[in-house]
């Protein structure tokens, strides 16, 4: 059985990278009908916070990505990493080291200078040192070593000659392993079959290969996957993705839109850009990511969201969109009037934020007219005829569009006023906008109520 796993490091939010890697290994999983675990790599003390852990998960949930064990933290494995160092030690393949940390530094300096790359120099390798206060544990990389290489899923053969690793740190003195360390155990002891990450951690494989090797059992099988960068090609900034995926919620994104736009970074199937999740877990393959880093593209993002909010029925965008039209005063009216009004503006917005603000007429009683559409589209020569439209407005039948442009239309003409005019000053009283969905819409949606008191507050005023 397949099992993949996401293992962040909660010292930070999830963003659109982090994010790109747990869709893969979810979409991977669900593909094969196999187990998505959820880990935290929580041994960064300083930098771990429970504040991270707790958005990471708010993030996933939110996204859907939902896993099948978990969350595990490394910091309640730590008894089991000290077994495995401690075994690998009496095996002979692993020693502790004392060497004093600024006399580390000091040799490692000396190398740079002499423009070697830094590497321990095997002081401690054959002391037999016991346990002890102060001391690490360190690798013995084996000296018959001739290559570490590895099948990448998506790269072929990868080689590392041995003089790439040196004989490196797995336990702390405090007792806390090193990543490369605590990650082999992890993905042993978690059964993981498929590693899928970022090619930043192609450099870490030849340690982590050298622990599976010195365990005796077989690695499971990496894909490391490009990163995601700026539209420029350079890194991710704060303007251009990296952010927290919670604010891409907070701006109006659906996370159909956040998932779709993800997994098509990156990965194709031919030139379909609309994928729903089901048809991800359907055509997903990992051979079919690009070997080129991903360009994060705003503008397409963007768009892309503007397409679910429209292809989506109007009850799963009324879920989402709540939180943005509850304080506005959702509260006061039917869910039917609601998705009637999302409906109508579907169409017409590119992100949930900004439904929401084109709804606040929709919502409130207290809306804002705008001073100059005011002055300029209610002018002086319209107000006997609007007072006159809306005495009429009880014969009206608002609710058949067709119908209300017939009568509105004859109503102009009887009265020689532009329908133009007469439309736009009705927009502006009702709306307090010069911009909105067709006016016989609006008309329909807000109700005859709503649409004569509005009117006669706007002929008071
Ligand atoms: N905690 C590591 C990270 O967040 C995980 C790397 C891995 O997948 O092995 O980058």
């Amino acid at each position: 059985m397949v099992i993949t796993r996401f293992p962040p490091s909660p010292t930070g939010y999830l963003h659109l990278g982090g994010a790109r890697t747990a869709l893969f290994n979810w979409l991977f999983a669900r593909k094969e009908k196999g187990k998505f675990i959820l880990r935290f790599e929580d041994t960064d003390l300083e930098r771990s916070k429970k504040e991270y852990v707790d958005a990471i998960i708010e993030a996933l949930k939110w996204l859907g990505l939902n896993w099948d064990e978990g969350p595990y933290f490394q910091t309640q494995r730590l008894e089991r990493y000290l077994e495995v160092a401690e075994r690998l030690v009496e095996e002979g393949k692993a020693y502790y080291c004392a060497c004093p940390k600024e006399l580390l530094d000091q040799k490692r300096e000396e190398r740079l200078k002499r423009g070697l790359k830094p590497r321990y120099d095997g002081t401690c390798r054959n002391l037999n040192l016991n346990k002890g206060k102060g001391r690490v544990v360190r690798i013995k990389v084996p000296e018959d070593l001739l290559e570490i290489s590895f099948e990448d899923l998506l790269r072929g053969r990868i080689t590392f000659t041995p003089d790439e690793v040196d004989d490196f740190i797995i336990l702390r003195a405090d007792g806390i392993p090193t990543y490369n360390f605590a990650v082999v155990i992890d993905d042993l002891d978690m059964k993981i079959t498929h590693i899928i990450r970022g090619d930043d951690h192609i450099s870490n494989t030849p340690k982590q290969l050298i622990i599976y090797q010195l365990l005796g059992v077989k690695p499971p099988q990496f894909a490391h996957i490009p990163m995601v960068l700026s539209p420029d090609g350079s890194r991710l900034s704060k303007r251009h993705g990296a952010r927290s995926i919670l604010e891409y919620r907070e701006e109006g994104y659906l996370p159909q839109a956040v998932i779709n736009y993800l997994a098509r970074l990156g990965w194709g199937y031919g030139d379909q850009e609309f994928f729903t999740v089901e048809e991800l877990i359907e055509k997903f393959d990992l051979r079919r990511i690009n070997l080129a880093p991903a360009c994060f593209d705003p503008n397409k993002f963007l768009a892309l969201n503007a397409q679910w909010i429209r292809f989506l029925p109007e009850e799963e965008i009324f879920k989402h969109l709540w939180p943005f039209i509850e304080p506005l005063g959702a509260r006061n009216h039917s869910e039917d009037y609601l998705l009637g009004v999302i409906k109508s503006l579907k169409p017409r917005v590119k992100t949930l934020k900004e439904m929401a603000e084109n709804m606040t007429y929709f919502l409130t009683e207290d809306y804002e007219i705008y001073q100059e559409a005011l002055v300029k589209h209610l002018t002086a020569e319209l107000r006997p005829h609007l007072e006159e439209l809306t005495k009429l407005l009880d014969n009206f039948p608002l609710e058949d569009e067709k119908e209300m442009e017939t009568k509105i239309r004859a109503f102009a003409e009887e009265r020689g006023v532009r329908l133009k005019d007469l439309a736009q000053a009705l927009r502006v009283a009702l709306t307090g906008k010069t911009v909105s969905p067709p006016l016989f819409e609006v008309m329909r949606l807000l109700g005859k109520d709503r649409v004569k008191a509005r009117l006669n507050r706007v002929l008071k005023y």
